[in-house]
């Protein structure tokens, strides 16, 4: 039954040898084939470090449970007062991405 709205809490598993991303939640089976992991950078998902909801980055989604920017961040020792989530977000991504972002 699909239940209540909720932030999916992503993690990668292995399904009949096919990796998926799947929601780590008792309540819900939501799983997101691998191959459409390109459509999945932007969504939420719930850290597994710190509980908070975050969005998801193709930097992040490389773990198997992905972890929130900021406790990434401390788990790289870098220890940043993060006021603009979305500053940094977008700091990551110029890294990742080659397109140009204008301001
Ligand atoms: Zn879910
Ligand atoms: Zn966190």
């Amino acid at each position: 039954m699909p239940g209540k709205k909720h932030t999916h809490k992503y993690n990668k598993i292995e399904i009949a040898g096919q990796k998926v991303w799947s929601c780590a939640l008792d309540d819900c089976s939501h799983y997101m084939p691998y191959y459409l992991r390109q459509i999945m950078p932007g969504k939420g998902s719930l850290c597994w470090n710190c509980g908070n909801k975050f969005i998801l980055t193709e930097p992040l989604m490389e773990r198997e449970r992905p972890i929130c920017m900021q406790c990434d961040l401390k788990e790289r020792g870098i220890n940043l007062d993060v006021n603009n989530i979305d500053d940094i977000i977008a700091m990551i991504g110029q890294n990742t991405k080659d397109k140009t972002v204008e301001k």
